[in-house]
């Protein structure tokens, strides 16, 4: 295809260049070129008047004529002056750099169309750097009206390759493909969505002479992505269900049937029943299960990951279950150790820190197929680590694994065990299907009965004294506080010194021996960070104080109360996450933000969103509408769907329809053979080669 052709068989594109654009901009192909998408447009249709120049003004484009042209000041401080006029004033132009160019070609007397930022100096508006160009009014008609801006880099500036360079070297590419760019959707599907062609999209998108013009490639260009990636993706998806081949787990046995009549310690919910359903229908069929388990923090995902691997080993098969920490996986193993044993089950954990000579005894037992199930860190994909007959494997948090990692673990048994992903971030449905959408997901959308929703309050800094007598009287009624400080790369010097000072003044206030604290931080040795963690688990000292390492799954029931300090800086996910901490036992939990008095409106708005509403998937809607996809916690590796010009936020309708146009399409003709959807077969190939692990999550 056109646009997999490389740079290269350009001829007229210098080898320099093509250099520099892989480099700086990872262009390769015509095809990356012209993704190269503008990222605004500075519109050029309107000249103003000198004298209409004001304060609010972004850039504009003047008219006028070019004098008194100087070179001021010393050798190493010069600059160039010039003075533009025309009908309605005068304004300074200057140069600072490139000074010698400038005055060559600059010409005195005739008419240039100038553009750039007036800035106000000295009681004075001038432009610096002006973009030059002499009027001619043939040329103004030709010329763009929306003149496209690109991302740049220090390189490319150096190298004096801009805006300007890009548009020309982009129409160059363009005029030479004229007629050749292959059209990716049939003419039926182009003219019910009234899209114009792909060729004219692409140059478009980098010319628009309206904004019309603009918006129609715009759709255009959305809809190519959003809706091949949904191809692919419910392809993968395809692909899994029917073709990869898993254990079947016929029957429900003994240790399923004794758990769920004589130890299960309390009634499930609906949503876990349902979510289980969904488990055993997958597993019962000999095709390898994928799926990803949503639930809010406290729904009761541990469960029925446990339910699950009762069903694999009344089948004879182990189940492993891999936590993203090793204090996670610890926890996980003392929970699951209680139910394990009730049934009589053989329960191990392996975690980096574990010993060599105990080891041994552990892979022994799995070798020997003793050990029912396994509970540990990445130290499970070790090639040491081998099962008897491995058949499902859980996956706590995000937890993302490379395809090599994957591989490894697949190659543990004959065939791929079972995967059972817990996701304790509650994403809107629409961004789970993209992310995730070669997995089959279920949500838990029910929290048990009978739990305290935790009261959340918004504190202002001046009324720290209040909070500080609340957690006085929630120690002394035997409870544990968490108090958690922002920590982010580019104040980091300055975040420690909140943290410390914050940790320094609380331990003023509760003094030892009555009191004891708790601090975490990156900083600290791991050896360290454990060992408080694991004083503050035993109820061994009062108050935790913390950056954001306690984010992940810790828990601690007992503590009851989470201060959020700057509340303001951190994003609503991640605000979520950490209230999800407190609110595990019988006990009324709480939940402090503190901020200063100034609060952006957004800030704003995700206080007043955490402080009305429990609901993760509510928060999650809020902060998918505020932040973009993105940032939203958990999904930073949506990168890796290579998104160009849709945004998963704001063209969420887009993306539903692209999702059910996709759906349709795959319902009629799933291997695409049919001559109608060649253009789309060819299409998908060629982005097959280019992304090989799209959207693989386990
Ligand atoms: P998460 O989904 O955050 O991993 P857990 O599985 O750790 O949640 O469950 C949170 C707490 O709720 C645990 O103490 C668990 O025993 C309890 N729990 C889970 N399901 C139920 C239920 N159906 N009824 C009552 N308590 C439950
Ligand atoms: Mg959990």
């Amino acid at each position: 295809m056109l646009l997999s052709v490389s740079l290269q068989s350009f001829q007229a594109i210098p080898p320099k260049r093509i250099a520099l654009l892989k480099k700086e901009c990872g262009i390769e192909t015509v095809g990356d070129l012209l993704q190269y998408y503008p990222f605004r447009y500075v519109d050029r249709t309107k000249f103003y008047q000198i004298r209409e120049i004001s304060e609010e003004l972004p850039y504009i484009q003047l008219i006028g004529k070019i004098d008194q042209i100087r070179l001021q000041g010393v050798k190493h401080k010069q600059r160039l002056t010039a003075r533009l006029s025309d009908t309605s004033g005068s304004i300074e132009l200057v140069w600072f750099q490139g000074i010698k160019y400038i005055q060559q070609n600059i010409q005195n007397g005739i008419e240039y169309v100038v553009f750039g930022k007036p800035t106000l100096f000295q009681q004075n508006w001038n432009i610096a750097h002006p973009e030059l160009e002499i009027y001619s009014a043939e040329k103004a008609k030709l010329a763009p009206r929306l003149q496209p801006v690109y991302p740049g880099t220090e390189a490319l500036k150096r190298a004096r390759f801009d805006s300007k360079a890009f548009s020309v070297l982009i129409s160059q590419v363009i005029n030479k493909c004229r007629g050749k760019i292959e059209e990716s959707l049939p003419d039926s599907v182009r003219q019910m969505l009234n899209l114009i062609a792909l060729e004219d999209a692409f140059r478009l998108i980098h010319a628009p002479s309206n904004p019309e013009e603009l918006q129609k490639a715009e759709l255009r260009l959305k809809f190519e992505e959003l809706f091949f990636l949904q191809l692919r993706l419910l392809q993968l998806n395809q692909i899994n269900r029917t073709s990869i081949k898993g254990f079947s787990f016929g029957k429900i046995g003994n240790y399923f049937n004794d758990f769920y009549k004589n130890h299960l310690p309390f009634e499930l919910t609906g949503a876990q029943k349902k979510v289980l359903k969904q488990i055993r229908s997958d597993v019962a069929r000999p095709i390898q299960m994928n799926r990803l388990i949503q639930g809010d923090v406290g729904s009761g995902k541990t469960i029925v990951a446990f339910m699950s691997m009762l069903m694999a080993i009344d089948n004879g098969y182990q189940a492993c279950l891999m936590a993203p920490t090793e204090i996670l996986a610890q926890q996980h193993y003392s929970g699951l150790k209680d139910l394990a044993s009730a049934v009589g089950l053989n329960i191990g954990l392996l975690t980096g820190s574990v010993k060599k000579k105990d080891r041994r005894p552990i892979h022994a037992q799995l070798q020997s197929g003793e050990m029912h199930i396994l509970v540990g860190t990445h130290a499970l994909l070790e090639d040491e680590v081998q099962f008897d007959n491995l058949g499902l494997v859980v996956i706590d948090e995000q937890h993302r694994f490379g395809v090599a990692q994957r591989a490894r673990l697949w190659a543990k048994n004959t065939l791929p065990p079972h995967v059972l992903i817990m996701s304790a971030t509650p994403i809107p449905r629409t961004l789970a299907m993209t992310l995730y959408g070669d997995l089959d997901i279920s949500v838990i959308d029910e929290l048990p009965p009978g739990r305290k929703p935790i009261q959340t309050t918004h504190v202002y800094e001046q009324d720290r004294h209040r909070v500080l007598a609340f957690i006085r009287d929630q120690i002394n009624l035997g409870r544990q506080i968490y108090v958690v400080y922002p920590l982010i790369e580019e104040s980091e010097q300055m975040d420690y010194k909140n943290l410390m000072d914050g940790f320094n003044h609380l331990t003023d206030y509760f003094p030892s021996p009555k009191y004891q604290l708790s601090i975490v931080h990156g900083k600290l040795p791991a050896a360290d960070k454990e060992f408080e963690m694991h004083r503050f688990v035993k109820h061994q000292t009062n108050i935790m104080v913390a950056t954001t390492v306690i984010e992940v799954g810790v828990n601690v029931p007992n503590a009851s109360v989470m201060i959020i300090e700057s509340a303001e800086r951190f994003g609503l996910s991640q605000l979520h996450q950490l209230r999800g901490r407190v609110g595990r036992g019988a006990d009324q939990s709480y939940c402090i933000l503190m901020t200063g008095f100034k609060l952006s409106k957004e800030a704003r708005t995700r206080l007043e969103t955490m402080v009305e509403t429990n609901d993760g998937f509510k928060i999650a809607e809020v902060d998918l509408m505020l932040r973009g996809p993105g940032d939203l916690q958990g999904t930073q590796q949506s990168g890796n769907l290579d998104l160009k010009i849709a945004d998963i936020s704001k063209d969420n309708k887009l993306l539903i329809y692209c999702r059910e146009l996709a759906v349709k399409v795959l319902e009629t003709d799933p291997e695409l053979i049919l001559d109608i959807h060649a253009p789309m077969r060819k299409k998908l190939d060629s982005l097959k080669q280019k992304y090989q692990n799209w959207g693989r999550i386990s």
